[in-house]
């Protein structure tokens, strides 16, 4: 019987010899001697799971959350990839969602009532705005947005039933760094769960756990799974307690990941470092030629000295990503609409985290209810791919005409 957490392949490496991160990532969550030595955790495809007698099944039923039980509490190929971002989060144990977004609802839902208040920065993923505004409203749970660069704007807000802080830092239009320290010590004092969308970071480059924060969320459809062909959320929690809560709330919700999304987030995970350096390096490279063009009103990349977050990500990350965006000095959608569409290599869509370059217009001001966003122009975001650099440059140059 395969049980999760037992004889990993990092377990008895690590009680050899302390290895650092980039060598955990190429080990959590491997068992190849539980299967013929074969180098990569299989595929599990299952619904039902069988118990050799009644009392067996007697002994699942109690440890149901932490086993092979049934398809939808997850399958050893869901605890694998769990196993292995639990160990590079730092975190206690990691829960595998649907989505990224699915990993947010679940959350959330996992821990407010009627009545109950939750705290969520303006800065936020929208769709996450979203879900709070719509869903959580209609349940009866009172939800405020708080200005993520004005510490006073939570601490005004918090009352006697505010249960959760949400944060996402930076936003991932926007790029706002909350100072999470402080977030942290207010919510500890009142005792108010903490939860981080760190989907831009990624636990290599931030450890929210590590930092005080309850709960780590990432959508693992982006930097973990790194290939654009794959929907996937994870949620890591600082304890037992935490864990239980929100596994049995996706049990309810009927959530589960496939064996094969989560084959593909556990293959990301092995390149995460490898890939995250180069579009590291590449939307550095990129974001300061922009920062220097006569063209360009403003970068918000918050890796740039210039930047007003620099002193916040320098306190907080040890790396920046490929995500960020930029404004031009020509304002006229139209004009910058067709400069778009000449664009070779960047392409328009949603999403990010992929081995290709994108780019999508945004409108910040339409999204915010406390944070005014106060710039002028089209908010043009970017992710920075795997391509060379230079013809990322020269497609960009060309057709914004820097
Ligand atoms: C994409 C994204 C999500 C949602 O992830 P899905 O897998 O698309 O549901 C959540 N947070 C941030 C910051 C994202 O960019």
């Amino acid at each position: 019987m395969m049980v999760h957490g037992q004889n990993g392949e990092l377990e008895r490496i690590v009680r050899v010899k302390k290895v650092k991160k980039n060598t955990k990532l190429t080990l959590a969550g491997r068992k190849p001697f539980e299967n013929y030595g074969i180098v990569n955790p299989p595929v599990y495809r299952t619904s039902t799971v069988l118990f050799e007698n009644t009392k067996e099944l007697g002994k699942a039923i109690k440890n149901r959350f932490n086993r092979t039980y049934y398809g939808r509490y997850g399958t050893p190929t869901t605890f694998a990839l769990e196993e292995g971002i639990a160990e590079i989060e730092n975190g206690h144990k990691t829960i595998a969602t649907s989505s990224g977004m699915s990993s947010i609802s679940i959350s959330l839902l996992s821990f407010l009532s009627k009545n109950d208040h939750c705290l969520i920065s303006d800065c936020t993923y929208y769709p996450t705005k979203k879900f709070a505004v719509k869903m959580l409203l209609k349940f009866g749970v009172n939800v405020d947005f708080y200005d993520p660069k004005n510490i006073n704007s939570i601490k005004n807000k918090i009352n006697k039933k505010t249960k959760i802080i949400f944060m996402e830092s930076p936003s991932s239009l926007t790029f706002e760094i909350e100072d999470m320290s402080a977030i942290i010590k207010i919510a500890k004092k009142k005792k108010i769960l903490t939860i981080i969308d760190n989907s831009w970071a990624t636990p290599l480059y931030f450890s929210p756990i590590r930092q005080g924060i309850d709960i780590s969320i990432l959508a693992a459809t982006k930097y973990i799974s790194g290939h654009a062909d794959n929907m996937l959320g994870l949620i890591t929690v600082k304890n037992e307690k935490l864990f239980l809560q929100i596994k049995d709330t996706a049990v309810n919700l009927g959530d589960c990941p496939g064996p094969q999304e989560c084959y593909l987030g556990l293959r990301g995970l092995r390149t995460l470092s490898a890939r995250l350096e180069r579009h590291r390096s590449n939307a550095l490279k990129i974001a300061r030629l922009l920062e220097n063009n006569n063209k360009v009103l403003k970068v918000f990349h918050p890796a740039l000295p210039n930047n007003d977050n620099y002193t916040l990500w320098c306190k907080y990350f040890s790396g920046s990503t490929g995500l960020f965006s930029f404004i031009l000095k020509e304002q006229s959608k139209n004009v910058i609409y067709k400069m778009i569409d000449k664009l070779k290599l960047f392409k328009l869509g949603f999403s990010w985290g992929g081995y290709e370059s994108l780019i999508l217009p945004v409108f910040p001001k339409n999204e915010r209810k406390i944070a005014k966003w106060k710039e002028k122009g089209i908010l043009l975001r970017i992710h920075i791919g795997l391509e060379d650099v230079d013809d990322l440059t020269k497609d960009l140059f060309q057709a914004f005409k820097l």
